[in-house]
Formats: structure tokens, sequence, C-alpha cells
């Protein structure tokens, strides 16, 4: 499946975007930094799946990364990245240089207040600043029905489809599930900064979960305990540094007290240098 077009410029992108539409397709968009991997290809199988046109973009936004972060190292694989796309049903694939996306004078940015002031928005500060403008840029760029998402960055998805109700912006978000390593690991892009000993630490992440979901399927409804589930579980591997765990409205990100409403675990740490974060859902 070699038919996968690579376009660097915005004016190829909607060029290859406007014929689709003429050919009557439903065009559908999933956003990525690069180094694909199977959590990413399910997006796109997901995509080509429900539409008969899928682009995927392929950017590092240096405007999401701190000033002490990794945009300088994190990984480019554009070549492998595109294969792992065309094998999934990907017919476009954009790739566009930071100049094509900031040109010198760019100056509007999107700020979100509400969902993206807790835990990553207190981690990352400017953060889900970046992410809001350059998925806002894309969604305006590319002017698909459908953006695809994975649930692994599950604060982001709350901040787009703020965004996207607060903006009017004519799509539909969809929320994908996240996809493991066979042990649990949850599959990201910077699993390849960790050396053989963090991976094995990196697996009280997911360890720490599933442990939550346990206590959950047990019977368990105080969020506090449910809370002390999750850190006592994390506290285990010493070597995993915790910034936040903690069990939330899956809505709002609250902290109720019980849990009789949808609610989320959300865990950020660092294991070594490398940031990890890992989500699951708690239903009552
Ligand atoms: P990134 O390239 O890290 O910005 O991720 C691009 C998209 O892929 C985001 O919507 C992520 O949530 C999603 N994604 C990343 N890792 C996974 C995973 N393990 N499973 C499902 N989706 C993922």
């Amino acid at each position: 499946m070699s038919t996968t077009q690579v376009v660097h410029t915005i004016a190829e992108l909607r060029s290859q975007v406007a014929a689709a539409r003429a050919r009557g397709l439903k065009i559908g968009l999933v956003p990525t930094m690069g180094a694909l991997h199977p959590g990413h290809v399910s997006l796109v199988a997901a995509s080509a799946r429900a539409c008969g046109f899928t682009v995927v973009t392929v950017f590092v936004n240096p405007t999401q990364f701190g000033p002490k972060e990794d945009f300088a190292k994190y990984p480019r694989t554009l070549e492998a990245d595109v294969a792992q796309v065309a094998a999934a049903g990907a017919d476009l694939v954009f790739a566009p240089s930071v100049d094509e996306v900031y040109p010198a004078g760019n100056a509007t940015f999107v700020e979100i207040g509400g969902v993206a002031e807790p835990l990553e928005g207190e981690c990352r500060p400017g953060h889900f600043r970046g992410v809001a403008t350059i998925v806002l840029k894309l969604f305006n760029i590319v002017g698909a029905d459908v953006a695809y998402f994975g649930q692994k960055d599950y604060q982001q998805t709350l901040v787009v489809r703020q965004m996207v109700r607060d903006f009017n912006v004519p799509i539909t978000v969809e929320v994908c599930p996240t996809v493991r390593e066979p042990d649990g690991l949850a599959m990201s892009s910077r699993n390849v900064y960790l050396s053989p000993a963090e991976r094995k630490q990196a697996l009280a992440l997911s360890r720490a979960l599933r442990k939550t979901e346990q206590a959950v399927t047990a019977g368990e409804r105080s969020v506090w305990k449910l809370r002390d589930v999750l850190q006592t579980e994390l506290a285990a591997t010493p070597e995993v540094r915790v910034q936040y765990a903690v069990v939330a409205d899956a809505a709002t990100l609250r902290e109720p007290a019980e849990l009789d409403r949808p609610c989320v675990a959300l865990v950020a740490t660092h294991v070594g240098t490398t940031r990890l974060i890992d989500n699951c859902l708690l239903r009552p």
C-alpha cells in the first residue's frame, strides 16, 4: 500500500484535501508528533475505517515544549512513520517545517481555562497553550470532518473537546483506547529513552492503575482510598518519581469524595530523565 503521499506545505495539503472532498470523501485527521508506534497506528486505522480520506500530520510542535524539555532530542523518524501509516490506510502525510506552521510574525495563541489548569497544566506551564494552538491550526489547515486522539493523553482530549466547544469548531473529536505493550506499559514515543532497568521500573504506572481498577471492581468507592491504592503501589518503586497520582472526575478533573460518577485515575512520573504519563477510566 504505497499510495500514501507525503506533502510538506499547507498549499499542497489543501489541494489534496480539496480533491478528496470533491470526490465526496469524508476527511479524517490524526495529529501526531511522529516517532510512531502501534498506538498512533490504531488512530490511523480507526480513521481509515470511518473516513474515505485519512490525513496524518507529523510535526514536533515547538510551542508545546517547555525550555527544559526534550524538543531538540525528540525522536524524528519520518520514513518509518510513513511506512507504518501507509500500512494502516493513511492517504496523506503532512510533515511541515516549523517555518511553514509558524512563519515569522506569528503572534496568536489559544489559551484554555478549566480542564487545562490542573495536573499537566501545573507541571508543564504553557504546554496546553501550545497544544491547543497547534491543534486549532491543524483543524483549520486540514478542514477535516473527524479528528482522532488517544486516551493515553487523557487531559489533552478534554482540552481539545473544550476548545472545539468554545470556538465552535466544526469537527467531531473521537478518542481511541490506549494501546499497551504486552506487559502493560502504555506505548509512547518517549519509551525509547528508557534504559532496560528503567523500562522495568516504568511498569509501576500500569500496575498501580490496574490495582486501582481492581479495588473499584472489589467495591471500593472512596476516592481517598482509591488514591491511596494508586499512590502506595507507585511508592513501592522508588525509582519512579511521582509528579501526581490522582483520582478525578472524568469530565472536570476535580476530585470528588465518592466514585459516584465516571472518574479517571491519572499519573505523571519521571523514570530517570524520562517523563511518563498514564491513566485509566474508573466507572462506578
Ligand atoms: P503524540 O505523537 O505523542 O503527540 O501523540 C499523537 C496522538 O497519538 C495523540 O492523540 C496521543 O494521545 C495518541 N497516542 C499516543 N500514544 C498512544 C497509545 N499508546 N495509545 C493510543 N493513542 C496514543
